[in-house]
């Protein structure tokens, strides 16, 4: 399989526009396509294949039928060496599979890497996970009955993920559903289908049997009529979704009516509180690599720092010095440090944010344009005097822009982090200890960086409180998303 274009070939993907359902590459019923562009320059990559409704019920029966398959006739074991030859083969194809991310996504590629490299440590941990999901023997309370209680597979699994990390959001949940015993329909997101397809490709060549992972990309029109199919179909027992808090809200009603799992990874609008003990290069270098990472482009993405207001004129002035590092470019440069946005909606409202904000009173200190061969990059940007009537102290900015802000007390300032309905990743920065349990504790979110703003990994949990999601991804938790507890009383 090969795919060549104008200008992209890359031996990871399938040739021609195709969805891969039941073991096959396959083309859309509708014979369908949409354009995957390079969101830096605006160019073609290729076209892919367009499912709908008809596909994607292709899709779910095919992962019905290899249920049963995958989770009774397949031992704990074998489903674990499948895995752990999927992350090598991952962790030698990341230069290729890294250079996908970057062509569809944009991010510089030395992040595409990484990507694909905390993708692999999750189907690695899950590899090791797979043999330990055990269940309890429990003392029966009458003579002559055994109780014990097992962890099932819940069953067909509708993933449904975001651009934003193309390959990491599926291998997050693939790993630990696949681990369970679960078969996967993955709707990928319209903006990076080909980073989906390419990982699937690679689980194939790790010998995951044919129907145990599908995917089928649509554009969005097509998307939301598939979603709701999948939530609303009782062929398919669970729905993973990493995306925006809307659509998770949305996805959570449609599946009511069939009382399904939903888990789901929503928005955030992290609070990062700097006291005044801490070490200023320590908290500048945190707060830079949680808010820039992929252009400001994650759920866990710095958006509100509070600084005590004693050491405020030192950390902005340690901050400015750290954004000249940054260079906005082409992602495929290896100079660059922020790729492009996503499109040109990301862009709008961001510039909205901005402009809201100026308007009621705060300054633009760095930054504010965007930039490009297609205007779809944004200045690394950071504003001041942002005040609560402002939409971006409670929007997800998800764009390269941070906003400053003091405080006098630790009391102020975790109700300030703690003033928002997202609660998904919070940060602090203090050398005195106490205060960091303190308000590592009090802070109302799902994950706390502690004088560190790079968090994640595949031994650690992740997800959110309040509208930032329900459910937990990663962690030996991460297993409970994809199973359910059964209870066995057997008399003799
Ligand atoms: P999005 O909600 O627009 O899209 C996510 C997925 O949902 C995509 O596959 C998309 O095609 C699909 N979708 C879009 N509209 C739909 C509809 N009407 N019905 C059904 N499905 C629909 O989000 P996005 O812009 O792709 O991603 C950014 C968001 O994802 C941010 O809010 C970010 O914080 C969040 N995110 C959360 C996590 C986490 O782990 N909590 C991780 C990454 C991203």
């Amino acid at each position: 399989m090969f795919l060549q274009t104008r200008n992209f070939s890359n031996a990871l993907l399938p040739k021609g526009p195709l969805a891969y359902i039941g073991g096959k590459w396959t083309a859309a019923a509708s014979n369908k396509v949409f354009e995957v562009t390079n969101p830096y320059d605006g160019k073609l990559i290729t076209e892919t294949t367009n499912c709908d409704v008809e596909d994607a019920k292709k899709a779910v029966e095919a992962a019905r039928n290899a249920f049963e398959k995958w989770s009774l006739e397949t031992t704990a074991k074998q489903r674990s060496i499948i895995l752990r030859k999927w992350f090598e083969i991952l962790t030698a194809k990341e230069e290729e599979l890294g250079k996908l991310i970057t062509l569809e996504q944009g991010k510089p590629l030395v992040e595409a890497k990484a990507e694909i490299a905390y993708s692999a440590a999750f189907i690695d941990w899950y590899s090791g996970e797979a043999r330990r999901i055990y269940g309890q023997v429990v003392p029966a309370p009458v003579l002559n009955r055994e109780h014990y209680h097992t962890r099932e597979p819940i069953g067909v699994i509708g993933i449904i993920t975001p651009w934003n990390f193309p390959t990491a959001m599926i291998a997050r949940k693939a790993g630990a559903a696949l681990a369970a015993g679960c078969t996967l329909v993955i709707k990928p997101a319209e903006d990076t289908p080909l980073s989906a397809l390419a990982f699937a490709q690679t689980g194939e060549e790790a010998g995951i049997p044919p129907g145990v992972v599908n995917v089928i990309p649509a554009d969005r029109a097509n998307t939301a009529m598939i979603s709701k199919y999948l939530c609303e179909s009782h062929d398919v027992d669970a729905i993973s979704f990493t995306g925006s808090t809307a659509v998770g809200k949305l996805l959570l009603a449609q599946s009511a009516s069939t009382v399904k799992r939903v888990s789901l990874e929503l928005g955030g609008n992290g609070p990062v509180l700097v006291f005044e003990s801490a070490d200023i290069d320590t908290a500048v270098k945190g707060t830079m690599a949680s808010k820039f990472r992929g252009s400001g482009q994650t759920c866990v993405s710095a958006n509100r720092v509070y600084v005590q207001e004693t050491i405020h004129d030192k950390f902005l002035a340690g901050l400015k010095k750290a954004f000249a590092n940054l260079v906005v470019g082409d992602g495929m440069d290896p100079k660059t440090t922020q790729g492009p946005l996503i499109n040109q909606k990301a862009i709008d409202k961001i510039r909205g944010l901005i402009d809201d904000a100026v308007k009621k009173g705060a300054k633009v200190e760095l930054g504010g344009k965007n930039l490009g061969p297609t205007g779809c990059s944004f200045e690394p940007t950071l504003i001041t005097g942002v005040t609560n009537n402002m939409e971006i102290a409670h929007t997800e900015i998800f764009g390269p822009v941070i906003t400053i802000r003091t405080f006098k007390t630790e009391e102020e300032a975790l109700k300030e982090a703690n003033n928002s309905r997202y609660g998904l990743a919070g940060y602090l920065f203090s050398k005195d200890m106490a205060q960091c349990h303190r308000v590592a504790r009090r802070m109302q979110t799902g994950i706390v960086g502690v004088n560190e703003g790079l968090l994640s990994a595949a031994e650690g949990i992740f997800g959110g409180v309040k509208e930032s999601g329900l459910g937990r991804e990663g962690g030996t938790q991460g297993i409970d998303e994809f199973t359910h507890w059964k209870y066995i009383c057997i008399q003799h």
